[in-house]
């Protein structure tokens, strides 16, 4: 009990399930790294301005989801709601585009939205995320699909799908959009999906309400809208997924939250979470860069969602083995003993060997129990007499068996007998 609890939306990531958490930044981080990305970390906060541009000025995420606040300096900053606009202004900012073209780039951190909170829904929760600035090589969408997908698949995931859209570019999407507007304007809808019409219609489609879905059941597609070279651009994005045998499903009605998407989007979902069931989401924002006044830099990108990708493990029971605490556990009776037993279990450190002891001046009992539950293989037990006669016990917690052996040896025998 304590006077206080985590905010409303938060929560604590607590062991053993955080052994989870880590073991997929762990395994994000390693297969990003061979597939050449490099991490990144930006600040959790910028300045409110970023996201503005970089987000959308019409999104969900801006108009009702940011936490923003004055500094003492009265500077507007706003917690980080997502990381592209972060890691592309980072890049700006420090001409990481200047060398060889993409820059890859993850980065894995906590992200923030005042969102209504629900089973997967939370107002500060967890991202890997990887980016590719610099190409417009349909051939790199390709590539981030396959990298989120293989991630999720070394996890031991097997029920999410792929849902693919293109949004088209800047010269096609507004020829759809206001073909779009003209067959939303003439339908019977409430005042405020009206006015998101006029403001971000492709939004429109994403509602959620069966009677809306009803109502747009016959709404133009952008898929049957694009460009020659968006169409060609999709078309080698799907083309390859096949050849990889990377399984998707054609969504030309999938929209994302967050202005900059433009070509490939996608999304994962899973079918074992209810109703937040996206796992991970992205696509490409190729205008990204001048929005936020640099360089032409068309890029793509995808962000995963650790505290869902959790519950999607959990659905499918995919539990992480937690590994045994230590190897070597200590337990000593007496004051001299205390102090020898935790110089050993320091050197064993030292020699990576993992180790712990029991503190507080445990009575031997209740250390050899500590000792059981660590986990560990060996334990070394020392007394005062043990002291008196030079040695220490070492003791095998599989079968009870205890040896004696000389202080000064303990260290190496214990290297031998785990080796
Ligand atoms: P987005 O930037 O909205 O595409 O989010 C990417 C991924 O982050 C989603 O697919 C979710 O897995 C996760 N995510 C987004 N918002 C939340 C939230 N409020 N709570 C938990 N996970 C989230």
């Amino acid at each position: 009990m304590s006077t206080f609890n985590a905010p409303k939306g938060t929560f604590d990531m607590l062991p053993p399930y955080s052994e989870t958490f880590n073991r997929i930044r762990i395994q994000f981080g390693l297969e990003l790294r061979d597939a050449g990305f490099q991490y990144i970390e930006t600040p959790t906060f910028e300045e409110t301005g970023l996201f503005l541009r970089g987000v959308g000025e019409s999104t969900d995420i801006v108009t009702k989801e940011m936490y923003t606040f004055e500094d003492r300096g009265g500077r507007s900053l706003t917690l980080r709601p997502e990381g592209t606009a972060a890691v592309m202004r980072s890049v700006l900012q420090h001409n990481l585009y200047a060398g060889r073209l993409p820059v890859k780039l993850w980065y894995f951190g906590s992200y923030y939205r005042y969102e209504r909170p629900q089973a997967g829904r939370t107002r500060q929760f967890t991202q890997v995320g990887a980016e590719a600035i610099g190409s417009d090589d349909p051939l790199v969408d390709v590539e981030m699909i396959a990298l989120a997908t293989e991630g999720f698949q070394k996890l031991g995931l097997r029920d999410f799908r792929l849902l693919l859209n293109s949004l088209g570019c800047r010269e096609c999407r507004p020829v759809y959009r206001a073909k779009l507007q003209e067959f939303l304007r003439a339908l019977d809808l409430d005042a405020e999906t009206h006015a998101r019409i006029e403001i971000n219609p492709l939004r429109v489609l994403d509602d959620k309400r069966p009677e809306v879905q009803a109502l747009i059941a016959d709404a133009p597609l952008i898929t049957d809208h694009l460009c020659e070279a968006c169409a060609e651009h999709h078309t080698f994005v799907r083309g390859m997924l096949d050849e990889l045998e990377i399984a998707y499903e054609d969504t030309p009605r999938l929209v994302r939250g967050l202005d900059y998407y433009n070509r490939t989007t996608f999304e994962f979902v899973h079918d074992g979470l209810g109703a937040q069931s996206a796992i991970g989401g992205g696509g490409r924002y190729d205008g990204l860069s001048e929005d936020l006044g640099g360089p032409d830099l068309p890029s793509v990108g995808w962000a995963l969602g650790i505290g869902r990708t959790m519950l999607a493990m959990e659905a499918e029971g995919q539990t992480v083995e937690t590994p045994a605490d230590c190897d070597v556990y200590g337990v000593a009776i007496g004051d001299a003993a205390r102090r020898a037993v935790f110089a050993m279990i320091t050197q064993l450190r030292i020699e990576d060997i993992p180790a712990d002891m029991a503190f507080g001046g445990k009575k031997l009992k209740g250390a050899m129990k500590a000792a059981s539950q660590s986990g560990a293989r060996y334990a070394i037990v020392v007394g005062d007499r043990d002291l008196t006669e030079g040695v220490a016990q070492i003791k095998d917690l599989s079968n009870g068996d205890q040896t004696p052996v000389p202080l000064d040896r303990v260290v190496t025998v214990l290297k031998e007998k785990l080796q």
